[in-house]
C-alpha cells in the first residue's frame, strides 16, 4: 500500500493479451441495489425522454438539417455555439471534480458501457442461468437446449440493441416520424446506417467486449491516475485487517477487531460499519489469521475479473460488487463489515483524509463559475438575432443622382411565439431608408432575409459614415443594434 496511486493505476502489461471470458457471479447488497436503481433511472431516461413533447415539438432534439438543438424550453441556434461549448467544458470539468472527490463512481454506476452491459448480463442470466450454469452451458456440446437458449439470448439482445439504435437516431430525427416511417419502410440512407451502426456497437460492446472496453478502449481509465490522489475515494481491501488470509469454521475465531478489543473498543466502528484506522496498528500476531477467509467471492463477482486484494488496479470500475460480496461473508461469520470498503489511501495508512483539499476547491470554483456564466448567458440571451451584410458593390448612383448602399439583413426570431419588428437607422450623416421597415412579421423560429437600401444626397457623406441598424420588437422590449458602414465617393 505504499506505492503511489498513479503507480498503481499505470498498466505496465503487454498491449494485448487474449482474455478469458468472465462470468460474474450475482450478488445482493447495498451497492448492487444502488446500481440497479441507477440502471433503471438512466435507461428509463434514455428510452423515455426521446418521446416527450414540449410546446408541440419533441422536447429534446438535435435537428441537424435546421441546425437547431432543442432542450425543453431552450432552443440553441448556431449562434449559440458558445453555450454548447460551455456545456461540454462543464461536462469535462465535472468528470475531473467528481473523480477527485469520489473516484470512479461514474464508471461503476453511470457510464453507458456499464449500464448497457448490466442490462445485457441481466438478459443472459434470465436465459442461461447463474454463473455456474452459464459456465457449464458454454463448455457443453451444442444440443437443442443450448441452441434454444443462445438463440433466445441473442434475439433479445438484438431487440434491445435495435431499440437503442432507433432511440439514438430519434434524438436527431423526430422519433415519432422515424417510427411512423418504419412501415412501409422509408428511412433515409443515413437514418438506416446510424440505427444499424449504433445497434451493432451496443450489441458488440455490451454483449461481447464488456470489461474489455473499460480495460483497453476507454481513455478515462488511462488518465484517471492524473486525477487521483491519496484522499480520493477508492474501493480497497484492508490488508492489515484481512491478512493473513485463511479458511476457518464459523465461530472458531473472533474477528481481528474483536481480538483487538483489549486495545480499542469496538464501539469505535463508525456509522457505516467502517473500521477505525487506528486498528491497523493492531495487526494480529503471525500465527493468527486475519479476517479474510480466502473464499474468493470478491473475485467471482467482479465484472472485470480482478482480485481487489492485490491492491488498487486501473481495471477496477468501482462498482461495489466486491464490497457487497465481502460484507455478506462478514455477516455470515458475524464479523464487522468493511473488510473491503470505500476508503482513501490515507485512511488505509491510518492517517486522516481530507475531503476538502485544494484541487477540489479549484475544480469546484471553476465549475460553479462556468455554471453561473452559463445561467446568466441563457437568461440574458436575446430572442432576436440580426446579421447585417453589406453588398459587395461599394456604392451606386441612382437615376436621381443620389448615392445608394445595399445591405442584406438576416433576422432570426428565436422565440417560440410570432413577433413583429420595425427597423430604424441611426447615423451622424443624413442617411435615409429606401424601403418600408415596419411591421416585419416573423413566425416562431423563422429566419427572414431582407434586402435594404440606404440613400443619401451627394456631399452628405464623404468617404465613410457609421450607421446603426436598430431592430425593435413592436410588441415587446427586445431591441438589437448592429453596426455597419455607409460608403460614398470621397469627393
Ligand atoms: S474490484 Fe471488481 S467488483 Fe470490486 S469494485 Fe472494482 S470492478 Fe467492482
Ligand atoms: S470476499 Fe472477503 S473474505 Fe472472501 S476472499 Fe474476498 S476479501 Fe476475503
Amino acid at each position: 500500500m505504499n506505492k503511489s496511486i498513479a503507480a498503481q493505476l499505470v498498466d505496465d502489461g503487454p498491449l494485448y493479451v487474449s482474455e478469458k471470458k468472465i462470468y460474474p457471479r450475482e450478488i445482493k447488497g447495498r451497492y448492487q441495489r444502488f446500481q440497479r436503481l441507477a440502471l433503471l433511472v438512466l435507461l428509463g431516461l434514455y428510452y423515455g425522454v426521446a418521446w416527450l413533447n414540449w410546446d408541440g415539438r419533441q422536447a429534446v432534439l438535435w435537428d441537424l438539417p435546421a441546425r437547431k438543438f432543442y432542450i425543453f424550453n431552450l432552443v440553441f441556434w448556431p449562434q449559440d455555439f458558445i453555450f454548447l461549448a460551455l456545456l461540454l467544458i462543464m461536462a469535462g470539468l465535472s468528470l475531473f471534480f467528481f473523480t477527485a472527490l469520489a473516484g470512479r463512481l461514474w464508471c461503476g454506476f453511470a457510464c453507458p458501457q456499464t449500464v448497457w452491459t448490466e442490462a445485457f448480463v441481466w438478459i443472459e442470466k434470465k436465459l442461461e442461468g447463474d454463473r455456474n450454469q452459464r459456465m457449464k452451458l458454454d463448455a457443453a456440446p451444442w444440443t437443442g437446449n443450448k441452441v434454444l437458449r443462445k438463440f433466445g439470448k441473442h434475439s433479445l439482445w438484438l431487440i434491445l440493441a435495435l431499440w437503442t439504435g432507433f432511440t439514438f437516431v430519434g434524438y436527431f430525427t423526430p422519433i415519432k416520424e422515424l417510427a411512423s416511417t418504419f412501415w412501409p419502410f422509408s428511412w433515409s440512407g443515413w437514418e438506416t446506417f446510424w440505427v444499424l451502426f449504433y445497434s451493432l456497437a451496443t450489441w458488440g460492446n455490451a454483449g461481447f467486449l464488456r470489461e474489455q472496453v473499460c480495460k483497453y478502449m476507454c481513455p478515462y481509465a488511462r488518465f484517471q491516475s492524473a486525477m487521483f490522489d491519496r484522499d480520493t475515494l477508492i474501493i480497497a481491501y484492508d490488508s492489515l485487517r484481512g491478512e493473513t488470509r485463511g479458511s476457518r469454521r464459523k465461530g472458531s475465531l473472533p474477528s481481528v477487531l474483536e481480538r483487538a478489543r483489549g486495545l480499542l473498543p469496538l464501539n469505535k466502528l463508525n456509522d457505516h460499519g467502517f473500521v477505525p484506522f487506528e486498528l491497523a496498528e493492531t495487526k494480529p500476531a503471525p500465527e493468527e489469521l486475519g479476517d479474510c477467509i480466502d473464499c474468493t467471492l470478491c473475485v467471482q463477482v467482479c465484472p472485470t475479473g480482478i482480485d481487489i486484494r492485490d491492491g488498487l488496479q486501473y481495471e477496477c470500475i468501482a462498482c461495489g460488487a466486491c464490497i457487497d460480496a465481502c460484507n455478506s461473508i462478514m455477516d455470515k461469520l458475524e464479523y464487522p463489515q468493511g473488510l473491503i470498503r470505500f476508503t482513501t489511501q490515507h485512511q488505509l495508512e491510518g492517517q486522516t483524509s481530507k475531503v476538502l483539499r485544494p484541487r477540489i476547491f479549484v475544480y469546484g470554483f471553476l465549475l460553479l463559475g462556468l455554471l453561473a456564466i452559463f445561467a446568466v448567458g441563457i437568461i440574458q440571451r436575446s430572442p432576436l438575432i440580426v446579421d447585417v451584410m453589406r453588398d459587395k458593390q461599394l456604392y451606386r448612383i441612382n437615376d436621381e443622382g443620389n448615392i445608394e448602399n445595399a445591405y442584406t439583413l438576416r433576422i432570426i426570431n428565436k422565440d417560440n411565439k410570432a413577433h413583429t419588428y420595425k427597423i430604424r437607422i441611426a447615423s451622424e450623416a443624413e442617411i435615409t431608408v429606401g424601403d418600408a421597415l415596419s411591421n416585419i412579421s416573423l413566425t416562431p423560429e423563422e429566419v427572414q432575409t431582407l434586402p435594404i437600401t440606404l440613400i443619401t444626397k451627394p456631399g452628405n457623406v464623404k468617404g465613410v459614415a457609421n450607421v446603426k441598424f436598430i431592430i425593435e420588437q413592436s410588441d415587446g422590449d427586445t431591441k438589437v443594434t448592429e453596426d455597419s458602414r455607409f460608403i460614398a465617393p470621397a469627393e
